[in-house]
């Protein structure tokens, strides 16, 4: 099993450990944040194991699309839409990702302070 396959989302997207998942289709899985930073804080994944943002190709250019809506439907779903909410993706180190399976943070529920830092 590949470094990629091993990680903690993978283990979600395979039911191996358990998670709180608010929408799930053939390509994505959405659950919440178990160190939830907002009153909503949900984490959307790809189903491909891409380790980060930078290791994209212009293949998955359909799925990263279907990522950005699956998060629209998701702030939709938790009732953040119109209150408005802030979308994430931390890559690489100085990016502070901890996880190296591709992931989209949606927080909402409070007001986002600029810079993120
Ligand atoms: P990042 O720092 O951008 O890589 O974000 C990784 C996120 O995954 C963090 O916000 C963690 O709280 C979250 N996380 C880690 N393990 C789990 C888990 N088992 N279930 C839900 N969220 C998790």
């Amino acid at each position: 099993m590949s470094e990629t396959t091993q990680t903690i989302f993978s283990k979600i997207i395979r039911r191996e450990i358990p998670a709180d998942i608010v929408y799930e289709d053939d390509l994505a899985l959405a659950f919440k944040d178990i160190n939830s930073q907002a009153p909503v804080h949900i984490l959307v994944i790809p189903k491909k194991p891409i380790p980060r943002l930078a290791d994209a190709e212009s293949g998955d250019d359909v799925l990263l699309g279907h990522l950005l809506l699956t998060a629209k439907r998701v702030a939709e779903q938790q009732g953040i839409a119109e209150s408005g909410y802030r979308v994430v993706i931390n890559t690489g180190p100085d990016g502070g990702q901890s996880v190296y399976h591709l992931h989209l943070h949606i927080l909402g529920g409070r007001q986002m302070v600029w810079p993120a830092g």
